[in-house]
């Protein structure tokens, strides 16, 4: 199928063609005609899959351009909202649409400057809500998106959003894009839309199937061990690496720059500008490895991130699912790695059972593999490498001294030993270790591992209750900068 087949815009079609889209994805299929019929929709699909323009492309077909604000998309953070807005404004390009984005932390004054001559209005909650609340902007939107409607939940913008409607009541139109479904959502879309069309994702489609994901099995003493000696062996070009706690994203971090990485740190507690400065030196390349919690990295839309490693698994399989997405976007193959203690296997069963796609269980490598790869690599680049110029000048006065065979001995014994190993040689659990123990788990025994493991993810639970009632708490405080208050409240 092609996109000219749904028949838009001339304009659209040449936008859809300069950012290089040929062929739309499923859930574009499957949505673009039934936003365009006029329906309410509630779609869900896999992270990475094109929702945005699932959306954006039909909603801006049927724009009237008046020049007032025609569609409002919900978002659940300030990166997102610079990230879809950046994606609609090149679809509406020729259409001469202009977006504005809406979120706490900046100027009133320039965001309400900016509404004035958008088309689309892209916004984060608490900011959007206070806007309406304070009657600061008067709008009259045909088209109402929420995206990314899972986070939101998550992140406890029910009753924002809920307020929020009640500022929209002349819409014509109402659709849902998240990554999974779960059943709050499902009560929201029955709440706020007018009989919805549901589209869905199979389950076997759940996860990218060009994400290849794997895990390995070590002590809680050894995350930092593997985590490094998996870099040297996979060679990653962009990386993110995923922790549950924002102390652990600074105490990672920190490490991995000592360990000669090109690594930073991105969550709640750093000021918006240091974490748009962070996303943008990941996206340009300057920044080998991300080291991000959840809420931090939620829906970030980088291209090329080669790996993504699990530093500890996350809360849920949707949390999983989220983290993953991060790589093998627009088509592109990816690695997800995940880093899994003993005490951490119910959450790994239930995760490959939740998203019915194969985690395969791997040994971490010896110093004698990544030796071996080094051997490898090294041919590899021999195979590649044009010579330069100025190599003759210098192996003629190298040929002073030596034979040509014994120069070449000398440099290659030079290059293999800047393969620097760190750790010892053995990092983690043995194949049959691995077995054994994921056999105890599925009986539930284990020596209480299992047992352990449930009581300490029941404590997890509760921590995020708590670390909930503080982000209230900060919210009531600072009033209208919430979704500041919302980042610095909790852990993550
Ligand atoms: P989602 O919201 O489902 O996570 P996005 O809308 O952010 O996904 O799209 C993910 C990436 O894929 C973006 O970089 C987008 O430009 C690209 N993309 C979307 N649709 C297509 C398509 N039909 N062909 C190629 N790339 C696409
Ligand atoms: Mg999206």
């Amino acid at each position: 199928m092609t996109f000219k087949e749904f028949n838009l815009k001339s304009e659209l079609n040449k936008a859809v063609e300069v950012a290089g889209f040929t062929q739309p994805s499923p859930v574009q299929e499957e949505a673009i005609p039934a936003v365009l019929s006029g329906r309410d929709i509630v779609a869900q699909a896999q992270t990475g899959t094109g929702k945005t323009a699932a959306f954006g492309l039909p909603v801006l077909n049927m724009m009237k351009c008046t020049g007032n604000v025609e569609m409002v998309v919900v978002v659940p953070t300030r990166e997102l909202a610079i990230q879809v807005s950046d994606e609609l404004f090149k679809f509406g390009k020729f259409l001469n649409i202009k977006t504005a984005t809406v979120y706490g932390g900046t100027s009133y004054s320039r965001q309400i400057k900016h509404i004035q001559n958008a088309g689309i209005i892209v916004a984060t909650p608490g900011r959007f809500l206070d806007l309406l609340s304070k009657n600061q902007i008067s709008i009259d939107p045909d088209y109402v998106v929420l995206d990314e409607a899972d986070e939101m939940m998550d992140m406890g913008f029910l009753d924002d959003i809920k307020e929020i409607f009640k500022y929209l009541k002349n819409r014509k139109q109402t659709l849902m894009f998240s990554a999974t479904m779960p059943a709050p959502i499902k009560k929201l879309a029955q709440k706020i839309l007018k009989d919805p069309h549901f589209i869905t994702v199979t389950k076997s489609e759940m996860t990218n199937a060009k994400i290849t994901q794997s895990f390995y099995v070590v002590e809680e003493y050894e995350r930092d061990d593997a985590l490094i000696r998996l870099f040297d062996f996979k060679n990653p070009s962009k990386a993110i690496v995923f922790c549950k706690m924002k102390r652990d994203v600074d105490r990672l971090s920190t490490y991995l720059v000592s360990q000669g990485y090109s690594a930073k740190g991105l969550h709640g507690d750093m000021e918006q500008r240091q974490r748009e400065e962070v996303i943008k030196a990941f996206k340009s390349d300057t920044l080998e490895v991300l080291v991000a919690t959840d809420v931090a990295a939620r829906g970030l839309d980088v291209k090329g991130v080669s790996h993504v490693f699990n530093y500890q698994l996350p809360f849920d399989s949707e949390s999983y699912v989220h983290r993953i997405g991060r790589t093998g976007r627009g088509g592109e193959e990816g690695m997800a790695v995940s880093i899994v203690t003993p005490a951490e296997f119910r959450s790994l069963h239930k995760i490959q059972k939740d998203v019915g796609s194969n985690i395969e269980s791997k040994i971490v490598p010896n110093k004698s593999a990544i030796k071996d790869k080094a051997v490898i690599d090294l041919k590899n680049s021999i195979k590649e490498i044009e010579i330069d110029e100025k190599i003759y000048d210098f192996i003629d006065t190298l040929k002073e001294d030596f034979e040509l065979s014994t120069i070449t001995y000398k440099l290659a014994t030079l290059l293999l030993k800047q393969t620097k190993i760190n750790g010892k040689d053995n990092i983690g659990k043995t194949k049959k270790d691995i077995e054994f123990l994921l056999k105890r788990a599925k009986e539930g025994k284990g020596g209480g591992g299992n047992s352990r493991g449930r009581n300490r993810s029941r404590n997890r639970n509760g921590d995020r209750n708590r670390s909930g009632g503080d982000r209230n708490r900060s919210r009531n405080r600072s009033g209208g900068d919430r979704n500041r208050s919302r980042d610095r409240g909790g852990r993550y």
